[in-house]
């Protein structure tokens, strides 16, 4: 397995596989690997001759107040992990690398991003499609693998290579939780063991928003607030948002029909965290 940490070394070797004929998998991280990024990665392996993981931690995608200096890293551990599962190149750049000095181009969005973790945090998509448009132009993957998990930013990068004409397949492989339901993150490592167990709510009443639907119930406002209201019975959690919109437009809905994205964000002290389900 490679290690690179430019893209000129990234370019030399995807023209070489490339002029052999192989199909490259391509999955996009920030790293602090965990067996979520593990299954896109094995989506990948399965699915295309090369593999490979890039491990960014973006600063364009972090507001002014938020986590980007404490975001966890560790490529060390990170390293073994694609090892393990066959990867063949890891693209970990520094963000000198990324943005050159004057750098003032931007992939945006009308729509899309504005609702759900658009609204505490302007800035994210673009962040998030610059850099990603940024990696598919380094790598030029047939196929891209993005977590459910991130269910707004799967949609955006869905609309971006369909508006865009980026010629790559965009798979969306499900969330992966730990046994107890909490949707596995880098951020959980934030959360102390209190924390931690306060985390549950958001799987909980999740769980409690699906059986309604499940039942039959059609109304969002119903299910959103059967979500809110038991969120509430948690004194560490404060929720950001609980939205039921459509999952192709993220356009809130208020009434359930069609593939339909409940989603979530909560602060558990000072940890956001998000989650969701797709039904339909
Ligand atoms: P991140 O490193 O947080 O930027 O995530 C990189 C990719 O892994 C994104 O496509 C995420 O949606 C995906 N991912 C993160 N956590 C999970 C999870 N628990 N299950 C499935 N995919 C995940």
């Amino acid at each position: 397995m490679k290690i690179c940490s430019t893209v000129k070394e990234v370019r030399e070797q995807v023209n070489a596989w490339k002029k052999e004929g192989l199909t490259i998998g391509f999955v996009p991280t920030m790293g602090y690997l965990h067996e979520g990024h593990r299954s896109l990665m094995e989506a990948a392996r399965k699915n295309n001759d090369k593999v490979v993981v890039s491990i960014f931690v973006n600063p364009m995608q972090f507001g002014p107040t938020e986590d980007l200096e404490s975001y966890p890293r560790d490529l060390e551990k990170d390293a073994k992990v694609c090892e393990g599962v066959g990867v063949d190149l890891i693209f970990h750049p520094e963000p000198e690398e990324m943005y050159t000095e004057g750098f003032c181009s931007y992939v945006d969005m009308n729509g899309l991003t504005t609702e759900l973790c658009g609204r505490t945090r302007p800035t994210h998509f673009r962040g998030v499609q610059t850099v990603v448009l940024k990696l598919f132009n380094i790598v030029k993957p047939d196929n891209a693998y993005f977590g459910q998990k991130d269910a707004q930013q799967l949609a955006v990068i869905k609309r971006m290579v369909t508006d865009l004409n980026v010629d790559i397949t965009i798979t969306g492989c499900p969330i992966v939780r730990e046994e107890d339901g909490l949707a596995k993150s880098s951020r959980n490592t934030y959360l102390n063991a209190d924390e931690r167990k306060a985390a549950l709510i958001l799987s909980k009443s999740l769980a409690i928003g699906k059986e309604l639907i499940e039942k039959g119930e059609t109304d969002a406002a119903k299910v959103k607030k059967a979500i809110s209201d038991n969120i509430e019975t948690e004194p560490l959690a404060k929720i950001d948002y609980v939205d039921v919109v459509d999952f192709a437009t993220i356009t809130p809905v208020d009434t359930i029909k069609g593939e339909t994205l409940v989603a979530i964000a909560v602060y558990i002290g000072k940890t956001r965290l998000i989650d969701n389900f797709i039904i339909g």
